[in-house]
């Protein structure tokens, strides 16, 4: 199946059914397997032989589906999550631990940022900030000898700054460790970040891959790239025996292109559980086989808006990267020549007051903390999840107090925008 485009992929990867089997990815819903012996099922238990041992460590729907993402980002093995926080933890938690460290970008979504200067903080891992545009020896300076990844997005959320990736990636690259890259808001339909060197992806499968505000969900792809025993003492975790599978070693057992994902599997989901539920994974299929379709249309939703919001008198400013004045213009048409996405960042004259009589005229776009669907919606990040940040960090983050953060579904442009007129009317 991964010799086919992806198109293709995304209708029909990650599952063919043999002869009279169900047409549709089954919903495996049981949480336990049956043996025929005890010692069929210890050697899942010593990760000897393939299969499933409890569903809160894997399970064959979700398995087709992870198997469908795989093929999409041109990966080797991928793991769907419960969500697309659990996805970036546990990308990071799989090979980083109490007193290591991490590079990560400024510019990431508010909960990313939480859960790693706060959460995981706590847990003994150190993470350093750099601007997205900081210069090589800023960069540079930032690695240390515990440093363990990098971490970035495709298109910030809800920054919409375009990541070097190729420059990142160089930069861990020189340091002995994977760029992790959150390709949630590009999909790829829009970017494939393996093609720049990129190491690992993570999504929120939550947005645009399910597309339709039905389940919650992440999931984490490897491209099988990164090896682990050329900078084996940085990942001992991969390269040196797990002592709770008898003494297996990942990056032995199964090769450069399973070791992270068994790893994830056998160890954080075993100890973790933070699974996607079976029903959720073919939630989020039915939202893969159109996900090739539905993107063009975000973009040329998000495109015509950006172009009708840059022109009005009562727009500040518009963050797009469609649009030939906009900041990261050329490293959109870099990494994403297609088109970025449907969300579309702008600055109302007025601030935080005028964005607040905006959005409550809107009648078409609802205000929600959700991004990436189907049906138009738009918050502002200040108010809602970005909150909790200081204005100092707001700012770093690139997010001006009076921001909205619209997201462009997959109605008509035409009632879109004039649905947007009528609401900056309202505004004095
Ligand atoms: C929403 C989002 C997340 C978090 O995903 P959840 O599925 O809500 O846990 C992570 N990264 C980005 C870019 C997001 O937009």
């Amino acid at each position: 199946m991964s010799d086919h485009r992806l198109e293709t992929i995304c209708v029909q990867g990650g599952y063919t059914p043999g002869n009279g089997e169900p047409r549709q990815i089954p919903i495996i819903q049981s949480t336990t397997y049956k043996y025929d012996t005890s010692e069929d099922m210890g050697k899942l238990f010593d990760l000897e032989s393939d299969g499933y041992m409890y569903s809160r460590l894997s399970n064959p729907t979700n398995d087709r589906v992870a198997a469908k993402i795989a093929a999409m980002e041109g990966g080797t093995a991928a793991i769907l999550t419960s969500s697309g926080q659990a996805a970036t933890f546990y990308s990071i938690f799989n090979i980083a631990g109490c007193g290591d460290h991490i590079v990560s970008c400024s510019t990431i979504y508010g909960g990313t940022f939480n859960l790693f200067a706060v959460t995981m903080k706590r847990m003994g891992i150190d993470f350093t900030f750099v601007a997205p545009d900081c210069t090589d020896a800023e960069l540079e300076a930032a690695f240390r000898p515990n440093t363990k990844a990098v971490f970035g997005e495709t298109i910030a959320n809800p920054a919409l700054v375009v990541l070097d990736l190729e420059r990142f990636a160089n930069a861990a690259h020189a340091h002995g460790v994977p760029l992790i890259i959150d390709n949630t808001f590009a999909t790829p339909i829009n970017c494939r970040p393996f093609e720049w060197g990129v190491d690992i992806v993570t999504h929120s499968t939550t947005k645009y891959m399910d597309g339709h505000g039905t389940a919650v969900g992440g999931v984490i792809v490897d491209s099988g790239k990164f090896d682990w025993f050329a900078h084996a003492d940085k990942f001992p975790g991969l390269t040196t025996p797990d002592e709770s599978y008898h003494g297996v070693t990942y990056a032995e057992r199964f090769g450069i292109g399973g070791a992270f994902i068994t790893k994830c599997t056998a160890q954080l989901m075993r100890d973790f559980g933070s699974i996607q539920s079976p029903q959720n994974a073919f939630y989020l299929n039915l939202g893969l086989e159109s996900l090739h379709v539905r993107m063009p249309r975000h973009c040329e939703n998000g495109q015509a808006v950006a172009e009708f919001l840059v022109k009005h008198p009562k727009v500040k400013a518009v963050t797009y990267c469609g649009l030939p004045t906009d900041k990261y213009y050329e490293l959109g048409k870099k990494y994403l020549p297609n088109g970025s996405c449907g969300v579309v960042s702008f600055e109302i004259k007025g601030g935080r007051e005028a964005a607040s009589v905006f959005m409550k005229n809107l009648k078409l776009a609802a205000i929600e903390t959700h991004v990436a669907d189907a049906r138009t919606c738009c918050l502002a990040p200040a108010a809602s999840t970005h909150r909790q940040m200081t204005d100092e960090q707001l700012a770093a983050a690139g997010i001006p107090a009076g921001l909205i953060r619209m997201s462009c579904g997959l109605e008509s442009k035409y009632d879109l925008i004039e649905d947007i007129a009528q609401a900056l009317e309202a505004v004095k």
